[in-house]
């Protein structure tokens, strides 16, 4: 991801940034979150979903095979097997012993193909195989949750819709807009707080900053664009834990 390296607005807060739901009036926060977006749109001119894909249905299958892999690794496998399986009849028939195989790299493969065939299947019999637009439709789909349906959504079909991966959830309870763990209820706070046209990009600057600075183990507050405005920053121990005594 391209980033400007600016540094002038990345020091610690001289006042502290009230944080979460209870404390922070509604609007004051929908301030802030309009602002944190700006700089992230700023700071990340080039964010957007790292799956290679020249279809829906193929953003679908590896959406499903990238569950506990990299997009990297993802995009590496998918090449070649959306030569060998064009379509999803082509899934929809596949020997499951041979497409375990041919997507073993990409971890937990026997469930991976269980839900591709599957998939595939659906929506061959009951879409006429293509693949759907609605969220409701999409949840029908073996293998698909309202995150796989979301980035599905929004980045197939232009249909905003908010992803809520790993990077997305820990970005929005440390910058103090959902005090949830669910990812469904994650989903939620954010669609409150953010507008509708903003969701999908939403998704794709949360993680472009979760992989490069607010990383799970170890945020690196002291560089990030948005710490004057994060009720998190600063707040981590040495070890990355979160210190809890210092709130959040
Ligand atoms: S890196 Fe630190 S300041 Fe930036 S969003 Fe994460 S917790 Fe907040």
């Amino acid at each position: 991801m391209k980033t400007t390296g600016r540094k002038s607005s990345r020091r610690k807060p001289t006042a502290a940034v009230k944080s979460h739901s209870k404390r922070e009036p509604k609007a004051t926060r929908a301030v802030r979150a309009a602002k944190i977006y700006r700089t992230f749109a700023a700071e990340y001119p080039d964010a957007k979903t790292a799956l290679d894909f020249n279809t829906p249905f193929e953003l679908l299958v590896a959406t499903i095979l990238s569950a506990q892999c990299t997009d990297a690794r993802v995009n590496m496998v998918t090449p070649g097997l959306f030569r060998k399986y064009p379509s999803p009849a082509s899934f929809a028939g596949a020997n499951p012993t041979e497409l375990e195989q041919d997507i073993k790299s990409t971890g937990f493969y026997r469930q991976k193909t269980k839900s591709v065939i599957n998939c595939s299947r659906s929506l061959v019999e009951k879409f006429g195989g293509e693949v759907p637009r609605t969220m409701d439709e999409l949840l029908t789909l073996e293998g698909v949750g309202r995150k796989t349906a979301n980035v599905i959504l929004g980045n197939a079909f232009g249909i905003p819709g908010i992803a809520v991966d790993t990077h997305v959830g820990r970005l929005a309870q440390r910058l103090g807009f959902t005090n949830e763990d669910d990812p469904a209820k994650i989903e939620i706070d954010l669609m409150e707080l953010f507008p509708k046209e903003n969701w999908t990009q939403l998704c794709h600057l949360f993680m472009a900053h979760g992989r490069k600075v607010c990383a799970s183990r170890l945020p690196k507050c002291e560089v990030c664009c948005v710490s004057a405005s994060c009720p998190s920053a600063f707040k981590f121990s040495a070890k990355g834990k979160p210190d809890l005594k210092k709130g959040r």
